[in-house]
């Protein structure tokens, strides 16, 4: 007897947070296209603002990349996302104004998968933009870490770096990737932008963080 199923949807949220370099991209678009293969219309939307790549993708640190549609606020996600999606991707949700929030709780009540990834911090260490409200509210989030470009260990925080000391900037948003950012664990990071004359000499050293934030230990 051929039986009929009649599925019900379970709109949920996911969040992918932690460090630049951290894999969050890459973790987005591994999610995305197994809903892919499970045949779910997937749509995937990232702020204007991020256009270090590519315009038109979202695009990882390694250059894994899939089709994306750049928005220049929260609310033109709802405005943009079709009748038959059934999963939402959205990259870079730190830099969206605190009505990212009620976008993603809106579209997970619809019944649409929404996975979203974002920085956790910012270059100082404080948690950024609308992260805390969307980590708060989500069912699901996985924090991942980078390697520390200081000790190797694992890397929670993205330090910000100049190779030209005029460039030095205090702004909470500077886009930029190896050029103005890398990875650091909570010992080895500095909560300002630090100079450094020639990225390829740097070299990992036996660092014992043991004592406290002694950040000239090594
Ligand atoms: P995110 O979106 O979190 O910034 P991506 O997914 O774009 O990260 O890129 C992750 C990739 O970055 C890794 O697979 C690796 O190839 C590369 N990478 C460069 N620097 C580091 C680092 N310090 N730690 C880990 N991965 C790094
Ligand atoms: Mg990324
Ligand atoms: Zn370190």
């Amino acid at each position: 007897m051929l039986l009929m199923y009649k599925k019900t949807l379970h709109g949920h949220l996911e969040i992918i947070c932690g460090s630049m370099f951290s894999g969050k991209t890459e973790e987005l678009l591994r999610r995305l296209r197994r809903a892919q293969i499970a045949r779910q219309k997937i749509q995937v939307f990232k702020p204007k603002i991020d256009n270090r790549f590519s315009e038109n993708h979202v695009q990882s640190h390694n250059s894994s990349r899939i089709l994306s549609i750049p928005v220049e606020n929260a609310s033109e996600i709802l405005d943009k996302v079709e009748n038959n999606t059934r999963v939402v991707g959205i990259d870079e949700a730190q830099f969206f104004d605190e009505e990212i929030v009620n976008v993603a709780q809106s579209l997970a009540f619809r019944g649409i998968h929404v996975l979203v990834a974002g920085l956790d911090l910012d270059f100082r260490g404080v948690p950024f933009g609308p992260m805390p409200q969307l980590l708060a509210v989500a069912e699901d989030v996985t924090k991942l870490s980078a390697v520390c470009m200081v000790c190797g260990e694992p890397a929670s925080r993205s330090q910000r770096i100049t190779q030209s000391v005029e460039s030095t900037s205090n702004d909470q948003v500077v886009v930029g990737a190896s050029d103005c950012y890398e990875a650091r664990c909570r010992f080895c990071h500095e909560p300002e932008t630090i100079f450094i004359s020639n990225k390829q000499q740097v070299h990992f050293h036996t660092v014992t963080h043991e004592g406290g934030n002694e950040k000239n230990a090594h």
